[in-house]
């Protein structure tokens, strides 16, 4: 970016948009928004409230070198190092995928359908970084959770979330690989998960975020991308109480396929994102 003396905020968040737009950056608007808050200490919307205000130079640099960094197609969630999900802040970093807003609609139906009183076992398949199992822990007061990952730089991370959450009285973390077992630990009253399932290809098309630094093996599942979506089927058939729920998202034009691998023991219903995708399914043991 060009260095400028005495800018205001308005004119510094014009030209850290057009910055960001010409390197691609999609939402780029609201993201030099985001950094320039966060280089300032302030919330998003005070800006608004400060448009006039003059920046010096000092302050100028830092958000320059965010800005910098964004163009780079750096997540924003890791240049902020935080992320907002289904009511906790989560740590981001690179040990795991940056939590997603549709997913956090999931968080949001499945509580709504389980209701508040849930007093059961809950396991997150893949928890990455833990956005799962600690925003519906948090949401729901009695439920105890596990999360499951095969990898042990997700774990850390998401242990350093459960700690600055507060949940560490009832939500555990384990070291789980899926697809070498057939069986949970222990049995379960309630298994979501939002598993890999895009296919090499989709891989490829993805986004620079989302290529260069989300991790592939978070993304990417053999068989077209159901390979693991499969196995996390048949794992819910062996190690869910009776009754017990399966709540999964799952990628475009796969629905067929999980009304397919349900259909024999569960009842369920398969719900649209914000986009109207058919993306998750909700379903219980019978
Ligand atoms: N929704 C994610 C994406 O498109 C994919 C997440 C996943 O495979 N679980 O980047």
């Amino acid at each position: 970016m060009a260095q400028n003396k005495s800018l205001s905020i308005l004119e510094v968040i014009s030209k850290s948009s057009n910055f960001l737009e010409k390197k691609g950056v999609p939402n780029h608007k609201t993201d030099a928004e985001w950094l320039i808050a966060h280089a300032l200490g302030c919330k998003r919307m005070d800006l608004y409230l400060r448009f006039g205000e003059i920046l010096d130079e000092s302050i100028l640099g830092k958000i320059r070198a965010l800005v910098v960094k964004r163009g780079e197609r750096i997540p924003l969630q890791h240049i902020l190092g935080s992320v907002h999900f289904a009511g906790i802040r989560l740590k981001c970093d690179d040990r795991a995928l940056v939590p997603r807003h549709e997913t956090e609609f999931l968080v949001d139906y499945v509580s709504q359908r389980i209701t508040t009183s849930f007093s059961g076992k809950i396991a997150d398949l893949g928890c990455g970084g833990g956005a799962i199992i600690l925003a519906l822990c948090n949401q729901l007061p009695d439920a105890v959770g596990v999360g499951f990952d095969k990898s042990d730089c997700a774990l850390r991370l998401a242990k350093e979330n459960c700690h600055s959450s507060g949940l560490s009285s009832r939500v555990s973390l384990q070291n789980f690989d899926w697809l070498e077992n057939d069986f949970l630990p222990e049995s379960f009253d309630l298994i979501i998960s939002n598993p890999p399932y895009l296919s090499k290809e989709e891989w490829l098309s993805t986004e620079p975020e989302v290529k260069s630094y989300d991790p592939i093996a978070a993304l990417v599942a053999q068989q077209n991308g159901l390979s693991d979506i499969r196995k996390i089927v048949s794992i819910a058939q062996n190690s869910l109480s009776k009754g017990g729920y399966l709540a999964l998202e799952f990628g475009q034009k796969q629905a067929e396929h999980l009304e397919e691998l349900l259909a024999k023991e569960f009842v369920f219903e398969i719900i649209r994102d914000q986009l109207l995708v058919r993306r998750f399914v909700f379903a219980t043991k019978i």
